[in-house]
């Protein structure tokens, strides 16, 4: 197996303290990280092999994605509103097959993996050709199938589907596969879809990843349906709970915020999505002055439109600063916290990732600090300016290395498992194809109304 030595590195651990190392070593072995220190703190064998950084990378934890669709649809429904646009974004699940959900899979996790994103959790439907997708280009995948039960939607995934992939893939790819309990949204699933996804989730020590209060108008159509708030339906059906992930909750109240955080419910917070469909601001201080851990999330090419968590880092402090007026809100270690261990945490992986510690999984990423876009940097213990850098200028474009379990996916900015002009060349083809055949259905009303 292997064992190795990142040498000469500026290391920005995300330990409880922060840590920033300006001249580092991470020594791995076996997968995981089995020393982390000044380079003055660490001797080297000899016969190490060592990828020597000579000053010129940074080195973080790789980033977590906590909400994501992976798709073929890119830039196909532009200009629209939440509502209006789900009609558009359906039509891709009633047009699919499973070959479309692995080419989408293994395009969506190729962009990823590149824009140093090491984990993701991913909500399609398919998810079998998916997991074969992840075990392709390796990286760490959580996956929640789409799962919708009410009458019409039949072009969802079904409860049956998630609880055979839960028994054919679950722990898979020595473990970087993790499947979880998938809802669509209150008005897709049954009272029986939540209770069967809080049973399994109890009988396989699975968690459970749903959509809750994403926008205005949707909620207000869930109070009028149900008599409800969102997130008073999700505790009716009782599956508000530390194992549950709620992606966006833009528009909750403070009682909602307070409840949330006395469950243990976690959030996935996808800013440039709910701006993109101009769904609002979530309320993130709050949530996280309330208690409440909150990941960082691009809700798929389709809505986002790209999956580069560094660009998601720079929106998700932005707008709050700028809607806030206050130039302190989210600032840089808070927001690399948020795209790394917090969002661990929200997928209940924050014991195996998130973090540069010993015993941690290697799951790192170099990023190349000698270019244009990172200059001038200057370093000391909290980071320097290179902190706010990375966060506010850096780029997934300027990630050269990302490892995950200590393996090597991508070196000097090329995959090493699969070919990207393979992979690119098949997505362009079959996209065109998923394209025209969405294009050939009648647009259906989102069930929301
Ligand atoms: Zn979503």
């Amino acid at each position: 197996m292997n064992r190795f030595a990142i040498t000469n590195v500026a290391i920005f651990t995300v330990n409880p303290d922060d840590r920033v190392i300006a001249n580092g070593t991470v020594i791995v072995e076996e997968g995981r990280i089995a020393a982390v220190g000044h380079r003055s703190e660490l001797e080297l064998p000899a016969d190490l092999p060592r990828v020597d950084c000579n000053g010129r990378r940074a080195l973080l934890p790789g980033l977590v994605d906590s909400h994501s669709h992976s798709s073929l649809m890119r830039g196909v429904s532009e200009n629209m509103q939440l509502m209006e646009w789900l009609p558009y974004y359906q039509r891709e699940f009633r047009a699919m097959t499973p070959d479309d959900a692995y080419h989408a899979a293994r395009l969506s996790y190729l962009e990823a993996l590149k824009n140093g994103t090491t984990c993701v959790m991913d909500m399609y439907r398919f998810m079998d050709r998916c997991a074969e997708a992840g075990r392709e280009i390796g990286l760490r995948v959580n996956l929640a199938p789409y799962v919708a039960d009410m009458p019409g939607l039949d072009f969802f995934a079904t409860l049956e589907e998630n609880r055979r992939l839960i028994d054919s893939h679950h722990g898979a790819n020595s473990g970087r596969i993790q499947v979880w309990m998938g809802l669509e949204h209150l008005f897709y699933c049954s009272p029986d879809a939540y209770a069967h996804a809080l049973g399994c989730a109890r009988e396989f020590g699975l968690k459970i990843h749903t959509h809750a209060c994403e926008q205005k108008e949707e909620e207000a159509a869930v109070t009028r349906h149900f008599g409800k708030r969102s997130i008073a339906m999700l505790d009716q059906y009782g599956v508000l709970g530390e194992n549950t992930l709620l992606a966006h909750c833009v528009w909750l109240n403070d009682d909602e915020i307070k409840l949330l955080a006395d469950r243990g419910t976690r959030v996935a917070h996808c800013p440039v999505s709910n701006a993109k469909l101009a769904s609002g601001v979530a309320r993130v201080p709050e949530m996280l002055e309330a208690g409440i851990r909150v990941g960082l999330g691009t809700d798929g090419n389709v809505c986002n439109n790209s999956l580069d968590l560094f660009e998601e880092m720079k929106f998700a402090s932005l707008i709050q600063k700028a809607t806030r007026l206050d130039p302190v809100a989210m600032p840089a270690a808070q927001m690399l916290r948020m795209a790394t261990l917090g969002s661990a945490e929200v997928l209940g992986l924050d014991d195996q990732i998130g973090s540069i510690e010993v015993g941690k999984r290697a799951d790192m990423i170099l990023l190349d600090i000698g270019q244009p876009n990172l200059t001038p940097y200057c370093l000391d213990e909290q980071g320097g300016n290179l902190l706010w850098n990375l966060v506010f200028s850096a780029r997934g474009s300027n990630v050269t290395d990302v490892w995950v379990d200590g393996e090597c996916l991508i070196s000097e900015g090329e995959p090493t498992r699969v070919s990207q002009s393979l992979i690119v060349s098949q997505a362009q083809i079959i996209a065109h194809s998923l394209i025209a055949r969405c294009d050939a259905l009648p647009t259906q009303p989102s069930v929301i109304n």
